[in-house]
């Protein structure tokens, strides 16, 4: 740990760098919880500039907690589609509908009851409740984890309990009792801006002097490299059915407790959004997809065999899945009529944020307007 004297410089010059070079981001011109909340959770394992529009497009349509515990959750989900990780939109929803039910609208004060609400464990809360209230908490997150790492040296798993554990500590003792909205904003910008998993920009480190990493050399091999999971290999047919007005039919978000084994995948895959009928393919995906449209269709559209006009194949990776795509079209003079199921242009699924719907879905939709004309192009 740090001495008296260089903690002090250390904290000194973290934030004056910090004050100086900070990025200008929509969500730090605010304190207001509701705002820092909602950045909070878009951010999570997603990038900076990816959440911008997606944050203040959110904010235009649910100005406050309010205006988001009272929306349908299918407008909520729109406004979230293409950001991923959808359980975040659902929690946020839930945790809304709950600071309205016991806190009376306010994002609470203590740890423990940030803790009870749905999607907010202890770094979003040490995160919220430092910057909003500014209350005396550190995060602890990936990047602020391999700054620790690197100033102390510290070798090994970093997810390891007990090392994750004594990060904690070294985070809290770090901390800028003063300013803590600042100093965690600040271990994160420099987690996020120079001391980068990869490439460490140490020259222009504002603490490079405390970093033992950096006396020892060590600044590129720590933290440890983690064993990544293996990559999935999934294959999935989807079949984009389109009448002569171009429209198409999507199915609703799959409920768990209705869903067979074999469906379970899909919804996750799915992102349990609106979705294209679709298959995880075993063998042959025309005939699985083929059976799969006997099973929903009503009989009368399938006396004649259907015909599955192969569509130029997307890729699209959730967490270590990789999945192949293959679309299909399905020309048919009228859609059927599915009990929950809805008919929308084709062109609405592919463009953003029209529905509740995955990227994945959207790149279904974006292939078939493509048209087998794409594919044969490549061939
Ligand atoms: S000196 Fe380099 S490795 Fe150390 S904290 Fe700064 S950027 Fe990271």
């Amino acid at each position: 740990m740090l001495q008296r004297r260089e903690l002090a410089a250390f904290r000194k010059q973290l934030l004056a760098w910090f004050k100086q070079y900070k990025r200008d981001l929509p969500w730090r011109r605010t304190k207001d919880p509701y705002r820092t909340w909602l950045s909070e959770i878009m951010l999570q394992q997603t990038r900076v500039a990816a959440v911008i529009p997606y944050y203040e497009r959110f904010l235009e349509r649910f100005p406050d907690v309010h205006a988001l515990a009272t929306a349908p959750q299918e407008e909520v989900l729109r406004l979230w589609s293409g950001l991923g990780y959808y359980s975040r939109a659902r929690n946020l929803q839930r945790a809304a509908q709950e600071i309205v039910a016991r806190h009376d609208g306010a994002f609470p004060r203590t740890e423990k009851e940030a803790l009870a609400l749905p999607g907010i464990g202890s770094y979003t809360a040490a995160a919220i409740l430092s910057i909003a209230y500014g209350a005396k908490h550190a995060v602890l997150d990936g990047n602020v984890a391999r700054v620790l790492a690197r100033i102390f040296a510290v070798r090994g798993d970093l997810r390891d309990a007990r090392r994750w554990q004594s990060l904690q500590e070294s985070a809290d003792a770090l901390l800028a009792p003063g300013s803590p909205s600042d100093w965690n904003q600040a271990m994160m910008e420099l987690g996020a801006t120079l001391c980068t998993p990869q490439s460490p920009q140490c020259l222009l480190c504002p603490v490079t002097k405390f970093c033992q990493a950096r006396k020892l050399g060590l600044a590129d091999s720590i933290p440890a490299r983690r064993k990544k999971r293996a990559t999935e290999n999934i294959v999935l047919a989807a079949a984009v059915l389109l009448d002569p007005r171009g429209r198409t039919l999507l199915l609703p978000p799959p409920t768990l407790s209705k869903a067979k084994a074999t469906h379970e995948q899909i919804s996750i895959l799915v992102s349990k959004l609106w979705h294209f009928p679709t298959i995880a393919v075993r063998i042959d995906p025309t005939g699985e997809l083929r059976t799969r449209l006997h099973e929903i269709l009503p009989a009368s559209m399938t006396k004649q065999s259907l015909q599955l006009e192969p569509l130029p194949i997307a890729r699209h990776a959730v967490t270590y899945r990789a999945i192949t795509l293959r679309p299909f079209r399905v020309t048919m003079a009228q859609l059927p009529r599915i009990a929950g199921a809805k008919i929308i242009p084709l062109a609405d699924v592919a463009s953003p944020s029209a529905h509740a719907i995955s990227n994945l879905t959207r790149k279904a939709a974006r292939a078939a307007l493509a048209g087998p004309a794409a594919l044969a192009a490549r061939a």
